[in-house]
């Protein structure tokens, strides 16, 4: 079966080909560093890395770009309300640019724990303000912009296309909005270039033709997606908030200054929920990777729950749900590692089976019940082994690397275990006996062998 991807444009399931044989552009938008990415944020890279590694696994070069969101991203989605990036520096008594290197390295370190492929490319919106410049003077040339007290905006109501991949109910939003637009011409309209305001010193701000200030978040993934990308590329992702404001908005500036709809397919992973609720960065328990590991989760449990349902489908996130996933994944683990080594070649019948489950929209939930198959099979060890092993490639979940944890047999255990070897060699059955019991009571169990014993931990 040929790779079907779901696309939000069409709202269809669509063969994938890529503009350019044997190629794949792929653009993601990227965290917001004011703070440290939560787990439902990371359920979206997880989703992507899906994504990456089924299109490597059906042949195709993956040129990757994710952005760094280090200016620009308001409180409130509206182009309202303080930069976040401003807002993080007050939090934390840091400066805007420290915070942003703080929480992209951390975000790095997420990535590497829940073992997501980096990007082929990374860049940062402050990296490329006169790209942005650039990119908006397209725009002001083609006719879309006009200018208020606080900034350059774009109007939507030149666009008949506008908000074609959310499915706005534009006129529905215009009539609600009535009241509140301020200087904006429509509810739609949103800000390409803000003005920094007359008595506030930003820590973050450039001069512009239009004045001195910073870009509105969209600009900069239109502006890097073309870029390093082009006018046109195969697929852009993002989670499912994305798809009626910031997604809508990307797709017009580029369609306003290049004529295209920026990508070919777009795809939406959905949210992580906690509590039938969003998972937010400000609301509750703020539930980040490292916590999982502070409270003993091996972060590859996280990944493997989200394995557990599709992309397109929310997930409610319980600490049950997290311990059942490391149980099955540590049993997973052992049966892999009890087949020995990879003596043999993946079973190509199972391979093919498990691609045409990443390929019908890449459902992981159902590869893994295959992984299930293959190790109940009466395939030889060697061949579930390699197989396994192949199927890794897409769940990420290291298990050729795995190996059971050296524990270390303490001191006073091992001298009981002595003792009870020598008194069972003695014939002294009562002595062994009392002793076995000795090493129960300590949480320990001890197998004797031919030449020697092993224990173990109860
Ligand atoms: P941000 O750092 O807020 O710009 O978000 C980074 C990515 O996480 C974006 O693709 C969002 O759509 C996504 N995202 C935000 N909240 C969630 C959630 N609860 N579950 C899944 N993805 C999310
Ligand atoms: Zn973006």
């Amino acid at each position: 079966m040929s790779l079907h991807l779901y696309d939000t444009w069409t709202r269809s399931l669509r063969e994938f080909t890529p503009l350019k044989a044997g190629e794949v552009g792929l653009y993601t938008c990227g965290p917001t560093v004011y703070n440290y990415a939560h787990i439902g944020n990371l359920r979206t890279y997880l989703f992507e890395d899906g994504l990456t590694r089924t299109l490597r696994l059906n042949g195709y070069h993956v040129n990757h770009v994710m952005n760094i969101t280090d200016v620009g991203h308001l409180v409130s989605d509206a182009d309202e309300g303080e930069d976040k990036m401003e807002a993080g520096s007050r939090r934390t008594g840091q400066t805007a640019w420290t915070i942003a290197a703080l929480y992209t390295e951390a975000f790095r370190a997420d990535l590497k724990a829940l073992n997501i492929v980096e990007p082929t490319t990374w860049c940062k919106a402050t990296d490329h303000i006169a790209e942005q410049i650039s990119f908006i003077e397209e725009i002001e040339k083609k006719g879309y912009t006009y200018k208020t007290s606080d900034g350059v905006y774009f109007d939507t109501s030149k666009q008949s296309s506008y908000g074609y991949l959310g499915r706005l109910d534009i006129e529905g939003l215009q009539g609600g909005a009535r009241v509140d637009l301020g200087e904006k011409r429509n509810a739609t309209d949103y800000a390409l270039w803000k003005f920094s305001a007359p008595e506030e010193k930003r820590q973050m701000e450039w001069d512009s033709p239009w004045g001195r200030g910073f870009p509105g978040w969209h600009i900069e993934c239109s502006a890097m997606a073309h870029k390093y990308l082009g006018e046109y590329f195969d697929i852009h992702c993002g989670g499912e908030d994305h798809i009626t404001v910031h997604h809508t908005n990307e797709i017009s500036q580029t369609e306003a200054a290049y004529g295209t709809r920026l990508s070919n397919y777009w795809m939406h992973g959905y949210f992580l929920l906690t509590n039938d609720a969003k998972m937010s960065k400000s609301a509750g328990e703020f539930l980040r990777v490292q916590l999982l590991i502070d409270k003993g989760y091996d972060p590859i449990s996280y990944r493997y729950l989200c394995l557990t349902a599709h992309y397109r489908s929310q997930l409610n996130f319980s600490w049950d749900a997290l311990d059942a996933a490391q149980t099955a994944l540590g049993r997973l683990r052992q049966n892999v590692f009890s087949l020995g080594d990879v003596a043999a070649k993946p079973n190509a019948e199972y391979v093919a089976k498990f691609m045409e489950k990443l390929n019908d929209d890449l459902n992981f939930p159902q590869a893994l019940a295959l992984a299930y198959e293959v190790l109940k099979s009466n395939l030889s060890a060697a061949e579930k082994k390699a197989t396994l092993i192949k199927f890794d490639d897409g769940f990420g979940l290291g298990l050729a690397q795995w190996v059971p944890k050296e524990i270390e047999v303490p001191a006073n255990v091992r001298a009981v275990a002595d003792a009870r070897w020598a008194a069972r060699n003695a014939k002294d059955w009562a002595e062994a006996d009392r002793l076995r019991s000795e090493l129960t009571a300590l949480g320990w169990t001890m197998k004797d062998g031919k030449d020697g014993y092993t224990v173990a931990q109860l």
